[in-house]
């Protein structure tokens, strides 16, 4: 529901999947940046302990003062939380290796699964008037990723075109059911994308006709492609968009990012 006293209402989409090495961090990234480019404002968080979102986007370890750990665990002025990137329209709330003891920290918290949530619908941020807001979760189903999903409207999970892909879909979605069965009964699943797609590799194509038949519509039309300008990007600092904008893989994240765009607007008709 749009509340009609505010003007912006940011879409909150968490990028989860408890696997590691499967994408979520280069699609936060890269679909943050397609949407930025298509005139969204759009904030990341990077919620992984291991900051590889905000080392992607060139955030330098002496600029992360003030991180998703204090925007959790803390009371910090936003200002000084979210900053700029190099990319026009996308900003990012940064995180260190601090956050790996906020599972621990957050433990004996009553709130502790509603931080994030909280944090994100406090009133000054609406001066940000951001469309949307990309999580970058860690690679676990941990107290940070409850966080995630209680914060979020729904989750977008990047899947491996590889062998066992989908085994570790049935957690996750158990994880989406508890979730809904507690803190956020609207939590929808915003669609699976399937990742490192190799069109020339048969597993590929057994992995997306597994994931079609299993999970139908739900599962993006567009796939993104195995591509060595996506992988090269982060070392620069930059989304592939900016560092090779005519790559395959920079029209892939462009294409998701149309996808998402249109099935908001069904989604909200
Ligand atoms: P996660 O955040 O799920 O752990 P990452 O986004 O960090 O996964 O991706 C894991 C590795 O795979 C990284 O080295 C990344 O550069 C690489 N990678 C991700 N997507 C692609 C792609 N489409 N083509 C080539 N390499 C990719
Ligand atoms: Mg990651």
């Amino acid at each position: 529901m749009s509340d009609p006293t505010r003007s912006y209402e940011p879409k909150i989409i968490a990028v989860a999947n408890q696997k590691g090495g499967v994408g979520k961090t280069t699609t936060t990234i890269n679909l943050g940046a397609a949407l930025a480019e298509l005139g969204r404002r759009v904030l990341i968080v990077d919620l992984d302990p291991q900051g590889n979102a905000s080392t992607g986007l060139g955030i330098e370890p002496d600029d992360r003062t003030f991180t998703t750990y204090e925007l959790l665990l803390e009371e910090i002025e936003l200002k000084k939380v979210i900053l700029d990137t190099s990319q026009r329209g996308l900003k990012i709330i940064p995180a260190t290796v601090d956050l790996s003891s906020a599972d621990m920290e957050l433990i004996a918290n009553e709130k502790r699964s509603f931080l994030l949530h909280d944090a994100l619908r406090q009133p000054a941020m609406e001066g940000f008037a951001f469309d949307f807001i990309l999580i970058d979760c860690p690679p676990s189903l941990n107290l940070l990723t409850v966080n995630a999903m209680v914060a979020a409207h729904s989750v977008l999970v990047p899947l491996q075109s590889e062998f066992f892909a989908l085994e570790g879909l049935s957690q996750l979605m158990l994880s989406v059911r508890e979730v809904r069965q507690t803190a956020n009964p609207e939590l929808r699943i915003e669609g699976v994308v399937l990742t490192m797609f190799d069109g020339r590799n048969n597993l590929s194509s057994l992995v997306e006709k597994d994931a079609r038949d299993n999970l139908g519509d739900l599962v993006f039309k567009t796939r993104i492609p195995r591509n060595v300008r996506v992988s090269e990007a982060p070392s620069f600092a930059m989304p592939v968009l900016s560092y090779d904008p005519t790559s395959k893989g920079a029209s892939a994240y462009r294409d998701l990012a149309k996808e998402l765009m249109k099935n908001n607007v069904r989604k909200a008709a």
